[in-house]
């Protein structure tokens, strides 16, 4: 059996939660946390990380942080797992699902401008939608698959409309954008370590900013927004989104392997476009000349076959393939949200196919996919 995306477990990761467990520290505080969070904002350049129970949960903070509200709205891709969608509903807010860009896969850019100069109205202090009357109020780029979103226009319109960047690198972490490590390139980002993603704490996520207040709110809100030390004192309705220490070590352990994943990625991505560059059939992931994706999951075009049909064909010998989500437009759970374009996402949504991607994958492995995968195609 081939995986999609296992983690990389060794003797360190071993031997650190061993410690968690030793000292009794194993629930939601502990030295493997502050560890934990002073790693990644290291990794990322960042002044301040908040460790949480997920990555969804982050980004549930990390909005909530931000300033976003209930009947508000956020700017989401429609081309996304549907994670970040169902975080900006748990806050009242309403997603807006932009298009995807044909030449990264990526929230299109000019869709966003489309959107905010056709269909909002400009104020001094704030933006509005003129359809909904509701008050527009941040972006939520999504690195999808690994490859960075083009954060600079971004951040020109940011400042033009007066909304705040949520940045989810959950896909993404590891991967550079004009030289920058994503995470850290928004007000405040967001990070996942599920066990499918580059680093993993069994479950958790964290969030990122240089951005103090944020920072703040966000571990205040994490902790059942409470006021005191000893007493049971609360000032607002706040969540149980802590990491535990356990967790955390693991991640620590993870942290420090980290760069050595990164590259088994980048190898697996080149092997596979090596492989896949004499086939008329596959296309190969696109690629800004702006980006140095991670390759979290490489994912190919089927341009003669279903994806579906031949993730089934992949199955039946082994081989975990993925067709990817889809998109949030058509998602039955986002129904009553509007969306700007979406068409192009959806013939993606309709070739994509993700392939093997671990991290300890070996180059006999990525040659029994691409045999299957060839035979599947040119059958
Ligand atoms: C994995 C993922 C998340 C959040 O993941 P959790 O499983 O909650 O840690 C959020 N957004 C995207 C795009 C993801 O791929």
């Amino acid at each position: 059996m081939i995986p999609l995306s296992e983690p990389s477990i060794g003797e360190l990761e071993s031997r650190y939660v061993q410690e968690a467990l030793s000292s009794g520290w194993v629930s939601s505080s502990g030295e493997f946390v502050t560890e934990f969070e002073a790693r990644i904002a290291d990794a990322l350049g960042a002044k301040f990380a908040v460790a949480t129970s997920s990555g969804t949960a982050a980004l549930h903070l990390a909005l909530l942080a931000s300033g976003v509200a209930s009947g508000d709205e956020v700017l989401v891709p429609t081309l996304t797992f549907i994670a970040p969608a169902n975080a900006v509903r748990y806050t009242g807010a309403h997603p807006v699902f932009i298009d995807a860009d044909p030449s990264t896969w990526q929230m299109d850019v000019d869709r966003v401008t489309e959107f905010l100069e056709e269909h909002c109205e400009r104020g001094n202090e704030s933006t509005f939608n003129k359809k909904s009357g509701r008050r527009v109020v941040a972006l939520l780029p999504v690195d999808v698959l690994g490859h960075p979103v083009d954060m600079d226009p971004l951040h020109s319109l940011a400042e033009r409309f007066h909304l705040k960047i949520v940045e989810d690198a959950t896909e993404s972490l590891g991967a550079t954008y004009r030289g920058r490590p994503v995470g850290n390139l928004g007000d405040v980002g967001c990070l996942s370590f599920n066990g499918n993603k580059l680093i993993t704490t069994g479950g958790g996520g964290m969030i990122v900013t240089d951005d103090k207040r944020i920072a703040d709110r966000s571990r205040h809100l994490s902790t059942q927004a409470r006021v005191h030390l000893t007493e049971y004192i609360h000032d607002s309705v706040g969540y149980n989104y802590r990491m535990s220490n356990l967790a955390a070590a693991l991640g620590c352990a993870q942290i420090e392997r980290m760069s050595d994943f990164v590259s088994r990625k980048k190898s697996h991505a080149w092997l596979y476009e090596k492989a896949f560059e004499k086939l008329p059939q596959v296309s190969l992931m696109p690629r800004a000349e702006w980006a140095d994706p991670v390759y979290w999951l490489y994912t190919i075009g089927l341009e003669t076959h279903d994806p579906m049909a031949v993730q089934e064909e992949l199955a039946a010998v082994g081989i975990h393939a993925r067709p990817l989500w889809q998109p949030m437009h058509l998602s039955p759970a986002h129904a009553d949200a509007t969306h700007q374009g979406g068409e192009v996402a959806q013939r993606i949504y309709g070739r994509a196919l993700s392939l093997p991607s671990s991290v300890d994958l070996s180059d006999g492995e990525i040659a029994r996919v691409v045999n299957y995968v060839s035979k599947a195609v040119t059958a």
